[in-house]
């Protein structure tokens, strides 16, 4: 590039853009739904809180509720690879169970004429049946309360995203609407051991810790009202201070030590016969003055007298109605024995404390009454040796990474090589041949790893989906579902610095390696070069950076284009995809890599735009690690004419934009045989000096 003005230009306009981003919002209205979930279903109204809509039945009178069906995109827009996020139509039933998972739209590059619609459209096919009290993982080992999704090769990254979006979307909407609980994933929470019983007597219980006891006199209770307007209000508890309050027990009866031991054999069926799976009972018994049951209380409604709270959290306390009796031999102090009962998707976790809560409120004044209100609290902790732990929650991307554990060893290691062999390219160059063969052997690796085995290849998809996400207000984290890409990356980002483009285009980019071989075969063949005129070639090597803008304004602007836009890098066709695609993009890669044979790399110097972006991002570099002496380019051109990239100015200057740190050049300059300053230096050594006879 001649002139730095047009990149900066482009730049100032790119922030623009991004400025003026506009988040993606969910398409399809309330007609559109029902022609989706047809009658005998019935769409209702979107719901006031959230942008998703219930489903009703007719169930003979009665209009029922089945579920609710909202897009991903509302909830969860979580950035594909593009950028853009995926848009699903997700429905679930009241109890969290998937009906449906449809992709309404995609913009991943993996399945725009990549493998096609088909296997995504298998994998969400997965859902149908799955619950979210399930954990549902992508490739994950299955297993007890555990929904293994099959991921689609080359596209598991796309596929943990979109895994991603649907169980965010569907939680929101079943905190919101189906009591799940709004801190806690039910996936994740520990599970009480069904297994474990121990007979123990009411006393045992309560040195095991599975009967807690708050045992509160009037005057205590005067105590939480002291220096406020509701002292001294209870007469009852002035007169008789020392009288008792409340003489409260609480037991977590799901647990079979502490409901088997509690209640008779009758009551303990019966208790578990009104839970459904993963919901739990807690028991309370009371005496006292103050009860859990009022005189206004309507049984199996939420009563009022008593909270229950997780990590801050109120959870839904509901009384079951239920008669129960107390087991022989058990002589607690109750004249209120109540079961209460916490639904499965409300996510209790046995693992973590509970908190009861009792409020107690006074009134002072008649008009306008003043109302206080403290609280009588009550911890509970189930100990360990009754319940299952939760497994530790690890974010999905962990996932990803754990899998490219092994390539990304290889990867660190080989960068590593590759930074030292580049920070010493004097010795790696100084024998021309072995720099050529260790070249050819590094360039297989490229191909052969970076390329087909661990799927990194860097391209301008990558730039575009950043922009994208980032014009949105996207979170950039969707990054972190493809490890090798990212790890590369950040290392490329960092090479600017030291080597401009060079050290990724030169040693890193699988499709750049093809055409060095393709290169290499083509002069085997003996095969005609192209000769491009130099003025010629400086100006195609300008249309990369035509092409570059293109695809950059037409990502931020218009999306659609960008998609098609982007096909001019035969990257996902030679290396995603293995050439395993519809013929005119099989063509095309292949094309490429045949002119290659006849003009070098012709789609590196004058069309890629990957390239392009890495030579203007280079611009950053700090160093001019390409060796020169005083004689290049006066009057040594030597370099310049050896130079395939044309990346070698006729004042010897090294053009860092169009240099792919090849060290062919070092090599000339290292050696004895070919540097012609070198050739004149040792000629001159040699001559043997005429000394005149005496
Ligand atoms: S110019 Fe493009 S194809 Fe060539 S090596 Fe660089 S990124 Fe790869
Ligand atoms: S020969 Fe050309 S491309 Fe290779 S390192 Fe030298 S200047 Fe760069």
């Amino acid at each position: 590039m001649r002139s730095h003005s047009t990149p900066q230009r482009l730049l100032l306009l790119l922030l623009l853009l991004l400025a003026a981003s506009l988040a993606l919002a969910g398409t399809l209205g309330r007609d559109e739904l029902a022609r989706r979930f047809p009658a005998p279903l019935m769409v209702g109204e979107r719901a006031a809180d959230l942008p998703a809509w219930p489903l009703f039945k007719q169930n003979g009178t009665a209009t029922q509720l089945v579920g609710y069906v909202f897009e991903s995109a509302d909830l969860a827009p979580i950035p594909g690879f593009a950028g853009v996020p995926i848009n699903l139509l997700v429905a679930i039933d009241p109890q969290g169970v998937f009906l449906d998972v449809a992709v309404l739209s995609q913009h991943e590059p993996v399945f725009l004429d990549g493998l096609g619609e088909a296997p995504l459209l298998a994998f969400v096919g997965q859902y149908k049946g799955a619950s979210l009290s399930q954990s549902i993982e992508v490739g994950g080992a299955g297993g007890a309360n555990r929904v293994r999704l099959d991921g689609v090769a080359k596209a598991t990254a796309s596929v943990r995203i979109l895994n991603q979006s649907v169980l965010s979307a569907a939680l929101q909407v079943a905190r919101a609407k189906l009591g799940f609980a709004a801190g806690r994933d039910p996936s994740r929470i520990g599970r009480i051991r069904a297994d474990v019983f121990a007979p123990m007597d009411a006393r045992a219980l309560q040195a095991a810790g599975l009967l807690a006891h708050l045992r509160v006199l009037n005057r205590d209770v005067e105590a939480l009202f002291a220096g406020s307007a509701g002292a001294g209000l209870d007469a009852q508890a002035l007169a008789q201070p020392d009288a008792v309050f409340i003489d409260l027990y609480l037991a977590w009866a799901s647990v079979p030590s502490a409901g088997r031991n509690l209640l008779d054999a009758p009551s303990w069926r019966r208790l578990g016969n009104r839970l459904e799976p993963g919901d739990h009972a807690l028991l309370a018994l009371s005496s006292g003055r103050h009860g859990i049951l009022s005189e206004a209380f309507v049984r199996g409604s939420v009563p009022g007298a008593i909270a229950l709270r997780q990590d801050r959290l109120p959870l839904e306390l509901r009384d079951l109605d239920l008669a129960l009796t107390l087991a022989p031999g058990v002589t607690l102090p109750a004249t209120e024995l109540v079961a209460l009962r916490v639904i499965a998707q409300a996510g209790l976790d046995p693992a973590q404390p509970l908190e009861f809560a009792l409020p107690l409120t006074r009134s002072k004044g008649i008009v306008y009454p003043e109302k206080i209100t403290r609280e009588l609290r009550l911890r509970y902790q189930l100990p360990a040796r009754f319940y299952i732990e939760p497994e530790a929650v690890a974010p999905a991307w962990h996932a990803s990474w754990r899998n490219r554990l092994p390539h990304l060893i290889v990867l660190g290691v080989a960068l590593a090589l590759l930074g030292l062999g580049l920070a010493y390219s004097k010795g790696l160059a100084r024998n021309a041949a072995r720099l050529a063969w260790l070249r050819r052997a590094w360039l297989l690796f490229t191909v052969v790893f970076i390329g087909y085995i661990a799927q990194a290849q860097l391209s301008i998809v990558n730039i575009t989906g950043v922009l994208q996400a980032l014009r949105a207000g996207r979170s950039l984290g969707f990054l972190l579902f493809d490890p090798m890409t990212l790890a590369l990356s950040i290392v490329v980002l960092f090479s600017l610095f030291a080597w401009g483009r060079g050290a990724f285009c030169g040693w890193l980019c699988p499709y750049g390696a093809l055409q060095e071989f393709a290169a290499w075969a083509g002069k085997l063949l003996r095969l005609p070069q192209l000769r491009i005129k130099r003025r010629l070639d400086l100006r195609l090597k300008r249309a990369k950076y035509g092409v570059l803008a293109a695809i950059v304004l037409s990502s931020l602007l218009l999306p659609a284009l960008c998609d098609r836009l982007v096909e001019i890098e035969p990257f996902k066709t030679a290396i995603t995809l293995g050439f395993v695609r519809a013929w005119p993009f099989v063509a095309w890669a292949g094309g490429l890599l045949a002119l290659s044979m006849v003009s070098y790399k012709f789609f590196c110097r004058y069309l890629c735009p990957f390239g392009a972006a890495l030579a203007l991002l280079g611009k950053v570099r700090l160093l001019d690690t390409i060796l020169r002496r005083a004689e290049c380019g006066t009057p040594c051109q030597t370099c310049r004419h050896r130079c395939a990239y044309g990346a070698i100015e006729a004042s010897g200057k090294v053009q860092y934009d169009e240099c792919f740190q090849c060290l062919d050049c070092v090599a000339i300059y290292e050696s004895d045989a070919l540097c012609a300053p070198r050739i004149l230096e040792k000629k001159r050594a040699r001559s043997i000096p005429i000394v005149p006879v005496a």
